[in-house]
């Protein structure tokens, strides 16, 4: 069930997880064209359009960021309606993000029963580590796709947008044939590469 927009496959993300978790530095990551502006829509939504050339041809997706509306608690029905699929991301130096996962999952299946999820881990550039991989076993119990990233150093950003799509589109094996520009990393690249930490 894809809108079509200019005839491209158009899928509306919606971004879920704590204030602060790093949502708008990920979505930013990726340089918008001029003729794709980020708009802030009625409800203060904050909404920016991604495309991406991939295998399966180019795709689209509107990307609604909460503009900090979820600090001050749920998050309108509005905003999830019509989503079709959804990232799901905690920030792995504080553990609280990763409890109130569960939260966000069942404020987004009460709306989208049935959308491909992906569990985002962010920050995982920084020594300040809290929860290790091995401690993250909710998309185990739920099925859902599992990444881990940094933002700030641009570290696997495009994988969450392909996982979903590997879901969205006829065939699970989409690749990018053209890297989308994105800014450069926040962290200059003398920095030693990030550890694994399982
Ligand atoms: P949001 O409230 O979820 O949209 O979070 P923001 O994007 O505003 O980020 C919150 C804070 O986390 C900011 O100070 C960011 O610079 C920081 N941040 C975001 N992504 C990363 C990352 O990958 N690594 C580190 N170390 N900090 C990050």
């Amino acid at each position: 069930m894809t809108e079509q927009g200019n005839n491209l496959p158009t899928f509306k993300l919606v971004l879920v997880g704590d204030y602060g978790v790093g949502k708008s530095t990920f979505v930013h990551r990726h340089c918008f064209g001029e003729f794709e502006p980020r708009s802030i829509n009625a409800d203060g939504v904050d909404v920016s359009t991604l495309q991406l050339d991939t295998s399966l041809g180019p795709v689209r997706f509107n990307i609604w960021d909460t503009s900090g509306q979820e600090r001050d608690g749920d998050l309108s029905d509005g905003y999830y309606a019509n989503a079709q699929c959804a990232i799901l991301m905690f920030d792995v130096t504080s553990r609280d993000t990763y409890e109130n996962v569960d939260k966000w999952y069942r404020d987004l299946t009460r709306v989208n029963e049935n959308i491909p999820i992906v569990l985002v881990a962010n920050k995982v550039d920084s020594p300040d580590r809290e929860v290790r991989t091995r401690q993250v076993t909710f998309h185990r119990q739920k099925n859902l796709q599992y990444v881990e990233i940094s933002a700030k150093l641009n570290y696997n950003i495009e994988k969450p947008y392909l996982m979903l799509l590997s879901k969205l589109l006829p065939s699970p094996i989409v690749t990018l044939v053209r890297e989308p520009a994105t800014l450069p990393p926040e962290i200059p690249t003398t920095q030693e590469p990030i550890a694994v930490q399982k």
